[in-house]
């Protein structure tokens, strides 16, 4: 049985000659074992808006486009993040031309002359199947593996697009450094298995407690960063001290329920075009204050550099 059209994955055709969307899509309508339905773009940039939406399976792409070439496109792509899967297919049957584009990230490499739905069917099985695996391992570079949360490089990689946009539209927005208070204790009283729990805890406690744009990162051994975005200075305390009032109502009950730990965090936090003239500088600002915090009695948040908050 056939799966109606819309419910099919998508391949995406990128190709100046309308002639050739229709033999692509001829050659996809004869695939044995698969079924897609097929969309065309005849032009450079319609087919990189296309191809940046992330929406397609994967994506044939004529190397001859307009003036430029589909590895310019490609490369373009690839600087947007896209994970589609792309096969490079040409007239120019030249190893050259099948070196750059893998070069320039095409999974693989297809002569026109020798199309048939039986390599075409093929290629787009091994690219869809390539495309998974690369979305998969992306996934996982971005996460940190005890507790699920962004890891530092992406919170890294986040701060910095967040800066370019406040500093575009000079709007702030505010980072909060949090870290556990006395949690070698943890370690130390109830082993290291019980203080990971209490850290994957503590990230549950600040997903399910912040916005839902704000974006939650580990950072370190029982460090977490927030970034959280449109966000002014009295907003940030606001937010971090909804944090704290959290945890304090829901302290970490580890497993088998016979032992409840009560868990504080330290916070420092800074502000955006205020506190710091880039993005490395405000985690610094943060991370300073977090220190305050801890130098002023613990279970607190600085958000400034004058009055440490009790
Ligand atoms: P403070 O209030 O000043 O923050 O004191 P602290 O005890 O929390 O801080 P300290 O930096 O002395 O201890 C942090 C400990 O965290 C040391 C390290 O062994 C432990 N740690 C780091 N990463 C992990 C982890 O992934 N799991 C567990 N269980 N412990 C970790
Ligand atoms: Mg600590
Ligand atoms: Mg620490």
């Amino acid at each position: 049985m056939t799966a109606p059209a819309s419910d099919r994955p998508i391949l995406l055709c990128i190709d100046d000659d309308p002639l050739q969307h229709r033999i692509v899509e001829r050659l996809i309508e004869a695939f044995e074992h698969s079924r897609y339905a097929c969309e065309g773009a005849l032009t450079y940039d319609e087919g990189l808006t296309a191809l940046a939406s992330g929406r397609h399976a994967a994506c044939l792409l004529d190397y001859q486009l307009d003036d430029r070439t589909g590895l310019d496109l490609l490369l373009e792509a690839r600087r947007l993040n896209t994970d589609t899967p792309v096969i490079v297919i040409t007239v120019a049957d030249t190893e050259d031309v099948d070196i750059a584009a893998a070069e320039a990230g095409a999974v693989d490499f297809l002569p026109k002359a020798n199309l048939n739905p039986r390599l075409l069917e093929r290629a787009v099985r091994y690219a869809v199947k390539m495309g998974a695996t690369l979305k998969q391992l992306r996934a996982l570079a971005l996460r940190d593996e005890l507790t699920g949360l962004l890891n530092r490089r992406e919170l890294h990689t986040l701060l910095q697009d967040e800066w370019l946009r406040s500093a575009r539209f000079k709007r702030p927005f505010s980072v909060g450094v949090a870290d556990i208070d006395y949690f070698k204790r943890v370690n130390d009283e109830h082993g290291h298995p019980a203080g990971d729990e209490v850290i994957r805890h503590v990230g549950r406690v600040l997903e399910a407690t912040l916005r839902r744009l704000d974006r939650v990162a580990r950072v370190g051994g029982e460090e977490f960063a927030i970034l959280m975005p449109e966000t002014g200075r009295q907003e940030a305390i606001i937010a971090m001290e909804r944090v704290r009032a959290a945890l304090a109502r829901s302290p970490c009950v580890l497993p088998g329920g016979g032992v409840t730990l009560p868990v504080t965090l330290s916070i420092g936090v800074g502000v955006s075009l205020e506190d710091a003239d880039n993005p490395d500088a405000l985690f610094g600002v943060a991370d300073k204050r977090l220190y305050a915090a801890k130098r002023g009695g613990r279970d607190r948040v600085v958000a400034n550099d004058h009055s440490p908050r009790a």
